[in-house]
């Protein structure tokens, strides 16, 4: 039976995961404190921030006050961020809207291992006529520049990467590629849901980059899309000229609010090498934990994000294990969220060529500021003991102590 966080009157729900180990901030992450706050002045501050009076002028300054901190997430003037309803929404506002003022023409390089936002608008784009290139990732799970290098051509409009997968966390090499695309005269996006609020991402020259702020403390249903001031899309959402006619709609202020806040609160524990340092002793801590079964495999070599961590253990279901995790208040999943309950195997691992079997024999642990050695070590131990369980019901144990040992050492 699945026991849920259940909000009471005087408690963040967030603060309910005490009884929990939750490690699945790669679907989502709490609300921090900070992004909590912000949102309650975001609610009673109720003007339209259009409006030309002061109780709209007041709304107004919040939201451009926002926008400053959430410019300096992503490096870049605030005039070039759009506020969204989310990291799907910034990425087909990156796609679409790049593509539809050219009638849908032209041509597209994406990858094989992007979020099914990017894929599915991908897909769209196609039905509609745009030449579109998918490149297929290395075993390790990252994109090589050099099979971009080659996908691209005189035409290339559009390179869409991300900045790291959100089941492996693999970190892939996109300055390098953001320099091919412009070399070669096309326009760079980079989806960077799972980066924001976790690795620097000002420092990334693309001409879009899209964020979520519910992956980094801040609330769901907002995100943004930095798209340089040389660059026009066509608005998905038409109507009043908000979002200097980029987005329209009256803007979510709750929301942007709780987004900026959530941005500023990460922003010191981006350069805080202490704090990186303990995000890796957490990863090698589950790691040497998970070591002690035979046949696993750790899913992406480096360079990888601390914080997420795909890992396979042969002979078991990747699902039946995260719900017995569950069970012991263990929260984790077993790819991407967006896929949960899906029984097809990850799109992301098959297209690395892993099998099927091992593809869903697999767990994803992604942990958060707030997680500690002993969650990491509450949940390493269930692990061990579910899948030591499951396999001795499945008679698998026997057979995997005849096969070599997995890569569990590896981060
Ligand atoms: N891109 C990546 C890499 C993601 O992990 C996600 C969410 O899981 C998204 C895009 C979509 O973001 P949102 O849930 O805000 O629409």
């Amino acid at each position: 039976m699945t026991r849920s966080p259940a909000p009471r009157d005087d408690r963040c729900p967030s603060e309910d995961l005490s009884e929990f180990v939750y490690l699945d901030h790669a679907a989502t992450t709490p609300l921090c404190p900070e992004a909590a706050a912000a949102i309650r002045t975001g609610l009673l501050l109720f003007g339209n921030p259009s409006s030309r009076h002061s109780v709209g002028q007041a709304s107004h300054e919040a939201l451009a006050g926002a926008r400053e901190q959430v410019a300096a997430l992503l490096g870049c003037p605030p005039a070039e961020v759009v506020f969204t309803g989310g990291g799907s929404e910034a990425i087909s506002l990156a796609l679409r809207g790049t593509f539809a003022p050219l009638r849908w023409r032209g041509h597209l390089v994406t990858t094989a291992i992007e979020h099914s936002a990017v894929l599915e608008s991908a897909a769209a784009l196609r039905r509609r006529g745009v030449d579109v290139t998918v490149v297929a990732p290395e075993p390790s799970g990252h994109v090589d520049p050099a099979r971009v290098a080659a996908a691209i051509r005189p035409d290339t409009t559009l390179v869409s990467v991300m900045h790291a997968n959100n089941e492996t966390g693999a970190v892939q090499p996109v300055r390098e590629i953001t320099e091919l695309a412009h070399a070669a005269g096309a326009l760079m996006h980079v989806d960077a849901v799972q980066t924001a609020g976790k690795l620097p991402i000002d420092t990334l020259r693309a001409d879009m980059v899209s964020i979520s702020a519910h992956k980094f403390g801040g609330p769901k249903g907002v995100g943004a899309l930095r798209l340089a001031a040389h660059h026009r899309v066509e608005p998905l959402v038409c109507g009043g000229g908000q979002e200097d006619g980029r987005r329209a709609g009256t803007e979510n202020l709750p929301g942007v609010l709780g987004m900026a806040a959530a941005a500023a609160a990460a922003a010191p524990r981006l350069h805080d090498t202490a704090y990186r340092e303990q995000r890796w002793e957490l990863r090698l801590r589950l790691l040497r934990h998970l070591s002690s079964l035979d046949g696993v495999h750790v899913n992406a070599t480096d360079p990888v994000m601390a914080e997420t961590i795909s890992v396979s253990f042969a002979g078991v279901r990747g699902d039946t294990v995260a719900d017995v995790l569950d069970m012991h208040g263990v929260c984790v999943s077993t790819g991407s969220a967006c896929h949960a309950g899906q029984d097809s195997p990850s799109h992301v691992l098959t297209a690395m060529g892993v099998g099927d079997d091992r593809a869903r024999a697999t767990l994803r642990f992604s942990f958060g500021p707030a997680t500690t050695a002993a969650d990491i070590d509450t949940a390493a131990r269930a692990t061990v003991a579910a899948v030591n369980q499951l396999r001795r019901v499945s008679g698998q144990g026997a057979l995997l102590t005849a096969q070599p040992a997995g890569s569990a050492g590896a981060h």
